[in-house]
């Protein structure tokens, strides 16, 4: 799950990093208000929000030098997508544009903290060659990336091992208190928010001898969203497709896909071995979505929800077998779910198992348009031919 830039940035301030007096907006309305609140002049840096980066490459951020500038900018991004290299080739609708004042840039610096699964570590990393080429760099040249492999056991962290980074980076003098703090705070945020990723690039040293956070990108670890509630509420309150239900996302297993087919099946393996069988027949899964062996009939009612709020699904393709969970149960969760909302796409049923043949039936002779086909082959051959 990952945070919009203003949402991380917020995250940054609260655990002392160092980050520019922003605002967020999503209309011209609101545009001279915001400036006025920054309370500095132009120029200004402004950026379109998507929850992907790659944006400078592709014009989605502008050092504008005027109010009106802004709302050019606005105008022209708002209810639009950005396509960038790591977007989807359709790009990420920009819903808000964040306003900062901008900074002389003496140099950037690249800083992360991940979880190396390889290693099975944490790891903190810099390099002296920050900036919006570092991909590039850092393939051709693996040397200028510093790795630096958190304590397991996470006693606690230390300054000195900051300032011995900053200094294998080049930094000087009041720099290196500055990098060294930034280390500290970035690992405190890292563990006490559960995130899976925090990425600063760049991270700048200005004309005033200053480091700053001029990007920030977190990606939150979704499994931990239990005890995260904070974090929770940021993403629904933006998530506006491919949200994660609302009932029990401690429970849920859904990954987001590029395709077009909304899955829903019982049991990871299955889903995976769906996942596939589909891909090897042509067709391209929407999305992982695990509703668990033994799902109630709540579970499955909002996790279809869920599935039909996805905009680019053109077919649901359920599999369920029936194990723990009763087939009829299912087909009942099924009609529920139709009944609360009016679907105009496909819906192909598999089910197998526990009273198949009763929660078949109960499909087959309810009012909503559902093709059962129990032969899973079959299914997913039907499902892929409904939207091509
Ligand atoms: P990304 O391309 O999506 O990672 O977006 P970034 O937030 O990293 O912005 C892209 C680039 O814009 C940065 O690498 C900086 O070089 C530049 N940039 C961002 N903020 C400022 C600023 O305040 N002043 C200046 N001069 N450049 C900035
Ligand atoms: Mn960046």
């Amino acid at each position: 799950m990952n945070l919009y830039e203003y949402q991380a940035k917020n995250l940054f301030l609260q655990f002392g990093l160092p980050v520019l007096n922003h605002r967020v907006c999503s209309d011209i309305s609101e545009v001279k208000n915001y400036v006025a609140d920054l309370k500095t002049n132009p120029p200004w840096i402004v950026k379109c929000q998507i929850r992907s980066g790659g944006r400078g490459k592709s014009g989605g951020v502008l050092l504008v030098s005027s109010i009106e500038e802004v709302c050019v900018f606005v105008d022209k991004w708002i209810g639009r997508p950005l396509i960038t290299n790591q977007t989807t080739i359709d790009g990420e609708i920009v819903n808000s544009v964040l306003i900062e004042p901008s900074v002389n840039i003496l140099h950037e610096l690249y800083v992360s903290i991940l979880i190396n699964r390889d290693l099975s570590q944490i790891v903190f990393m810099a390099s002296n060659k920050g900036g919006m080429n570092i991909e590039n760099l850092i393939s051709e040249c693996p040397d200028l990336l510093y790795t630096h492999i958190i304590d397991p056991v996470y006693t606690d962290v230390h300054p000195y091992e900051g300032r011995i980074i900053a200094r294998k980076l080049g930094l000087k003098g009041i720099q290196i208190l500055q990098f060294a703090k930034i280390y500290i705070n970035i690992i405190h945020m890292f563990m006490k928010k559960d995130l899976m990723l925090v990425e600063i690039n760049p991270l700048v040293i200005t004309d005033s001898n200053q480091l700053i956070c001029l990007d920030a990108k977190i990606t939150v670890d979704h499994n931990a969203l239990f005890r995260q509630s904070k974090l929770l509420d940021l993403y629904l309150e933006t998530g506006k497709i491919n949200a994660l239900p609302v009932s029990d996302p401690s429970n849920i297993s859904y990954v987001s896909l590029d395709g077009n087919i909304g899955c829903m099946v019982n049991g990871a393996g299955l889903a995976m071995a769906t996942m596939d069988l589909m891909k090897s027949l042509g067709g391209f899964p929407a999305n992982f979505l695990d509703i668990g062996g033994d799902a109630n009939s709540d579970y499955i009612v909002s996790a279809l929800k869920m599935l039909f709020k996805n905009m680019q699904i053109k077919a649901v393709f359920i599999n369920i077998f029936g194990g723990i969970v009763c087939c009829d149960l299912i087909a009942n969760s099924i009609m529920t779910a139709l009944s609360e909302r009016v679907i105009n796409i496909p819906i192909v049923v598999r089910l197998a198992g526990n009273n198949a043949k009763l929660g078949s039936n109960k499909l087959i002779n309810s009012h909503y348009d559902i093709i059962v086909i129990n032969d899973l082959v079959g299914a997913i051959q039907k499902v892929i031919k409904l939207v091509k």
